[in-house]
């Protein structure tokens, strides 16, 4: 069964509408990220599963239970913000014990439960402590361990790692994921940041627009981007004009100026099922630059010329003209990068190649 539901779920603020007719499972035990740009209407929708707004139109599920009247006390979920929002005067032991206090639980219990929610943040030895004395690191385990220890059925987490500095929200993502297998508790977190959102999720939501685009693990929205805008948002890719010339079997005839006939295999365009205007999507990892003089392999190889090299230590991100088009290629370096000037050879296989319907926007 699926823990949440939403069928349908439209979110009118006066006459802007935040959320369009949005439906998802979110399966018991897993993590699901709402990812997307600012403003596509995540926060809206951890909102509305949280009680703390309500939907315009559609049903909300937890458990197979509608609770759209259900109040934000009686749904039994556990909320951590990006502002972690613990009491400054209460001792981390108080904040961590705050979610219980209205839930009838002897005394003794709860003592246990707030021991416990602190060695699963692993920081058993701050809770006589006040939230200034803690780093902001360990105020957010605080405000995680706050959240479980009610053993709520989900978790919301909205932008958690945010206010964290980088190397610490890293080690924080690994952190949290830990935590979650650990209880196997299914977690529900919003994000922007595609990093964060591939790292974490078992599945993931991309919203655009209150829409949403695409949900699947993230092996399938990165490597089959369902649309334009999320072969976009996740990743650098280059997206050139076709024309699917040709559905055969299992594979897909694209026809590309400059570029000649390119096969794509058919589950690497899931939504493009007939002949017509078509864009072929290449990830900029996924093209290869070698040397002109380089002996041919089983790749597609196209001349090409760099203009432009952006060093990132380990990798270079080097802009090449192919043709009319300028390409994104991202390399790891062995000894030195390809110069501005060099004119190399680009070399792609189409099964790395994706595909979708439809002209450019
Ligand atoms: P961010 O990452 O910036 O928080 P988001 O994807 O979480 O963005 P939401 O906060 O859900 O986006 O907002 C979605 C849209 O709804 C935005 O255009 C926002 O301005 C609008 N919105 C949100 N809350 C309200 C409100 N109370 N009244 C009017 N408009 C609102």
């Amino acid at each position: 069964m699926s823990a949440v539901s939403l069928n349908n779920i439209v979110k009118k603020f006066g006459g802007f509408t935040a959320v369009h007719r949005m439906s998802m499972d979110i399966p018991d035990g897993s993590f699901v990220t709402l990812l997307g740009p600012s403003g596509c209407g995540k926060t809206t929708t951890l909102r509305m599963i949280a009680g703390l707004i309500d939907p315009s139109e559609g049903d909300i599920t937890i458990k197979g239970q509608r609770i759209n009247d259900v109040p934000i006390h009686r749904r039994n979920l556990g909320l951590v913000f990006q502002n972690y929002a613990l009491f400054p005067h209460k001792t981390i032991a108080e904040n961590v014990a705050f979610g219980l206090k209205y839930r009838d639980i002897p005394k003794a219990d709860a003592e246990k439960k707030v021991r416990d929610a602190l060695e699963l943040v692993q920081l058993p030895h701050v809770s006589d402590r006040y939230p200034k004395q803690l780093s902001g690191g360990q105020q957010q385990r605080i405000a995680l361990a706050r959240a479980i220890v009610i053993e709520p059925d989900v978790l919301l987490l909205d932008e958690p790692l945010s206010a964290l500095d980088a190397n610490l929200r890293e080690d924080m993502r690994v952190e949290l994921k830990r935590i979650q297998h650990q209880i196997g508790i299914t977690t529900v977190f919003v994000t922007h940041d595609q990093s964060e959102a591939l790292a974490m999720s078992d599945r993931i939501v991309v919203m655009s627009n209150g829409r949403v685009e695409q949900i699947g693990t993230p092996q399938e929205v990165y490597n089959t981007p369902a649309s334009e805008f999320v072969s976009r948002f996740l990743g650098i890719s280059n997206i050139l004009p076709a024309t699917c010339q040709a559905v055969n079997g299992q594979e897909l005839s694209l026809e590309l100026p400059y570029f000649g006939k390119i096969n794509v295999p058919r589950e690497k365009a899931p939504n493009l099922s007939q002949a017509g205007p078509a864009q072929l999507v290449i990830r900029a990892e996924k093209l290869l630059l070698a040397e002109k003089s380089a002996p041919a392999d089983d790749r597609i190889a196209l001349d090409g010329k760099v203009e432009a090299v952006d060093y990132q230590g380990q990798a270079a991100r080097y802009f090449v003209r192919v043709g009319d088009q300028q390409l994104q290629v991202i390399n790891m370096i062995d000894q030195h990068p390809f110069e501005e000037g060099s004119d190399v050879s680009v070399r792609f296989r189409p099964r790395d190649c994706a595909a979708l319907p439809g002209a450019a926007s």
